[in-house]
């Protein structure tokens, strides 16, 4: 069998140092790295290093890796002093909800105007 074609997500291909990416955070569980094509001036992307697709088949005894996120993300925001200008955490869940990367993930934004954001 050829693996030359094997599919890698971009996200696992980060995880794997396969391609460059800034990397803002990283620990056994999850990585954390600046958004290549920023919507806000803070712009990170939160996720977990074991390939999960979505939270859509996300499997209840895996739930409390959402919470490590948003954890995370909270944190992010107090240590890098963007926490009191407010914050935004987006997660796209499924392709028809505009999810383009099938590796769970959190978008934590901030620094935008959000009162164009539709919510
Ligand atoms: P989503 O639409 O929720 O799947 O978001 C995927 C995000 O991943 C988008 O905001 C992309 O700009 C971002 N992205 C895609 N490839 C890379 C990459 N190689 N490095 C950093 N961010 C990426
Ligand atoms: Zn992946």
């Amino acid at each position: 069998m050829n693996f030359d074609f094997y599919y890698m997500c971009v996200f696992c291909q980060i995880i794997k140092k396969q391609i460059n990416s800034e990397i803002v955070y990283e620990d056994e569980k999850m990585m954390v790295i600046k958004d290549i094509n920023p919507k806000a001036p803070v712009h990170l992307l939160l996720f977990p290093k074991r390939h999960i697709e979505s939270l859509v088949t996300l499997r209840l005894k895996d739930r409390l890796l959402i919470e490590g996120l948003i954890w995370k993300a909270k944190s992010l925001a107090e240590e890098q002093g963007f926490a009191s200008n407010g914050y935004k955490l987006v997660l796209n869940c499924g392709q028809g909800a505009g999810q383009v990367v099938p590796h769970l993930h959190l978008h934590l934004l901030s620094g935008a105007d959000f009162s164009k954001w539709p919510v």
